[in-house]
Formats: structure tokens, C-alpha cells, sequence
């Protein structure tokens, strides 16, 4: 999205007057303070309709959704670049940060850092940012750790924006994952929460088996988890089973887009989704628009494509109704005037401040 310039407010107006009058252009009468202002402002929700329909789907890959991406470790481009590709709301799900935890203070600042501050930063973009939280299979393996942390989830479940328990599942597929696992299924059970699979990158295929196992055996709804990080080798089973099956398009791997566009090609849009799981790693922040262009110029149809990289996410993530497509249809202006806690994302440069439907910029 480009950054407007500055809008210069009604105190500024009148500053720059300073007592002289300035000609109308049209008819050359007295331009006063007040009629600037209006102008101004008239402007301003001119530039916010046009950056509305930018949004809307128009042909091209229209709106997108990645509903996988560890926005805390991405930079403020990152955002300005997914925001003009057409992304118009993540999901940030909590994992593992690089190295382990040593206490659970460590995952109450970060569980609140991604409700709350991270929301805020990916709104100062343009981005509507929501949560899935959970206690990673990683570091499910320091029992009395997991213990605590699966003792503070309750807590940050039913915060506004959390859509899911995740990402959870299997690592190394040991018996305090699998402890730390069947717990947290019964959590989002108990709080009606969709599920978020993290499948392991190690023996996926045995370790993909595995979770959907232990999620029939508690009973879990299918149609209400995710399973993510799928390849051609689980696709089948995680469909035929009844799940969502997500694909993590990393660049240069084994699941780029090409082989993603393969898998839309042969299994259709049903309960496919896209995402980028962007993170402090080597990813790509900008998968989801990617590999839906690259659908597009293979020939594959834009209703399979919205389906895919757009509506399949908002079906499965939008069951507990934090997330509903009216927060980015008719969105709130980017205000980059607004503070977190007194803090704001800009280092001394001109805020963007787009103008909404009837203000009146004073
Ligand atoms: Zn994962
Ligand atoms: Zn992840």
C-alpha cells in the first residue's frame, strides 16, 4: 500500500494561512480555513475508497489470507509488502521462538505479546492479526515446564482474536508430546476451539498418521483442525480422513509452489489451504500471493484459487467467530498516530493517516 502523505490537520490549515487568503481555483471567491479542511478531508476518503476497492476481488487473485505466519519475527516491509499483495489478515500461531524456554514467564510474555501488541503493529499496516495458542511439541518435552505453561493457556484461550488451539502435535513423537498433546485437545474441546496441527518434519508420514489417530481417539472433529505442513505423501490420508490439509510453501523445498499447484490440479479446492509459516527462518512472507499467481497463470480457476488461499482459512478459523471477513471488508483507517502502551511502530517518520467514510479532519 503507499503511504500518503501526511494530512495536514485543521490547527496546521490555519497556521498555514496565517491571515492570507487563498483563491478558490474554480471560481476564484475567498478559499477560507474551513473550506481547505473540507477539501482535505473529501480527499482523504477518496484515497480510503480507492485502497477498499484495491481489496476487493477483481480478477485477479483478489483477497488473501495466510493463516500461518510468525509476524513477531517479520519486519515492518514485510507487512507494507503482504498488505499490497492483496493479504488482508494472518494468523499467528504460537511455536517455539529458536531456543528453549527455561520458565513460564517466558510464555506469558510472548502469548501476550502476540494478542496483543503484535495485533496491534499488523493493524498499523493494514493487516488484521489474529492467534492460535498453544504449547509447542518442542518444548512439551520439559514436563514439569509443560505443566505450568498448560496451566497459564486457559487464560489467553478465549482472548479476543484467538481462533485456535496450535500449533500442537508431534516433534519427535515422544511420550511427553504425546502427554502435552491429548491435554491440549481436551482444552480445545472444553473451550470449542478449532485445532491447529503442527506435523513433524521428521517421519511426517508415520508422524502425520499418528496425530489423527490420537485426535480420533479423543474424539476430535475433523472438520474443526487443521493439519499443517502437508506433502504429497499425507495429502491423501489427511483428506480422506476429513480434515483441513494446509501446505507450507517454503522457498526452494520440498513444498514450493509449483508442487502446490500440482496438488490443487489433482485433488481440487476442498479443504486445501495455503501458508506461508514465514518466521526468523528462511521463508517468504509474500507464499500466499505467490503461489496464487502462480495458480493463475497454470490456468487454474479464480473461484478454486479464492478457495484456496482466501475462503478454505476463513471456513475453518472463522468457527469460533473471532474472525469474520466484515473486520477487513469495512476496516477501521490506518491511524499510524495511535500508540500500544505508549508506544508507536514509527522512528520520527510522517504517520499514514487515512481518512474513513464521514470524518472530519479538525
Ligand atoms: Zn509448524
Ligand atoms: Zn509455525
Amino acid at each position: 500500500m503507499n503511504h500518503a502523505p501526511a494530512k495536514p490537520d485543521g490547527a496546521a490549515i490555519e497556521e498555514m494561512f496565517a491571515g492570507r487568503a487563498l483563491a478558490c481555483p474554480c471560481c476564484n471567491g475567498i478559499l477560507t480555513p474551513v473550506m481547505l479542511a473540507d477539501l482535505v478531508a473529501q480527499a482523504g476518503r477518496l484515497q480510503h475508497a480507492q485502497q477498499a476497492a484495491r481489496h476487493l476481488p477483481a480478477g485477479g487473485t483478489g483477497m488473501l489470507i495466510d493463516p500461518h505466519a510468525h509476524m513477531i519475527a517479520r519486519t515492518t516491509d514485510d507487512y507494507e509488502a503482504m498488505a499490497r499483495a492483496g493479504v488482508v489478515a494472518v494468523i499467528e500461531p504460537a511455536f517455539w521462538l529458536g531456543q528453549l524456554r527455561t520458565n513460564v514467564g517466558s510464555f506469558i510474555d510472548y502469548f501476550s505479546t502476540i494478542t496483543g501488541f503484535e495485533r496491534f503493529r499488523a493493524g498499523q499496516f493494514g493487516i488484521r492479526h489474529y492467534c492460535a495458542i498453544g504449547l509447542n511439541p518442542k518444548e512439551a518435552n520439559d514436563a514439569a515446564l509443560a505443566d505450568a505453561v498448560l496451566a497459564v493457556l486457559p487464560r489467553y484461550l478465549c482472548k479476543e482474536g484467538v481462533v485456535a488451539l496450535g500449533e500442537i502435535g508431534y516433534d519427535e513423537q515422544t511420550p511427553l508430546e504425546d502427554r502435552a498433546f491429548r491435554i491440549q485437545i481436551a482444552l480445545a474441546q472444553q473451550f470449542d476451539l478449532p485445532i491447529m496441527i503442527h506435523t513433524p518434519h521428521r517421519d511426517k508420514k508415520q508422524g502425520t498418521t499418528l496425530t489423527m489417530d490420537v485426535l480420533e481417539e479423543c474424539g476430535f472433529d475433523p472438520a474443526r483442525c487443521v493439519i499443517d505442513h502437508n506433502n504429497e505423501e499425507t495429502v491423501q490420508e489427511v483428506l480422506d480422513r476429513g480434515y483441513w490439509c494446509a501446505f507450507t510453501i517454503y522457498p526452494s523445498t520440498k513444498m514450493g509452489n509449483e508442487r502446490l499447484a500440482d496438488i490443487v490440479a489433482r485433488y481440487g479446492p476442498e479443504r486445501i489451504i495455503v501458508n506461508s509459516a514465514c518466521d526468523w527462518g528462511v521463508s517468504d512472507p509474500l507464499a500466499v500471493p505467490k503461489t496464487a499467481h502462480l495458480m493463475a497463470r497454470r490456468g487454474i480457476a479464480a473461484d478454486v484459487i479464492h478457495q484456496v488461499v482466501y475462503a478454505n482459512a476463513l471456513a475453518v478459523y472463522g468457527l469460533n467467530g473471532e474472525m469474520r471477513a466484515e473486520h477487513w471488508l469495512a476496516p477501521a483507517p490506518i491511524d499510524q498516530r495511535t500508540l500500544y502502551s505508549g508506544n508507536s511502530v514509527l522512528r520520527g517518520q510522517a504517520p499514514r493517516v487515512d481518512g474513513a467514510a464521514g470524518d472530519v479532519i479538525r
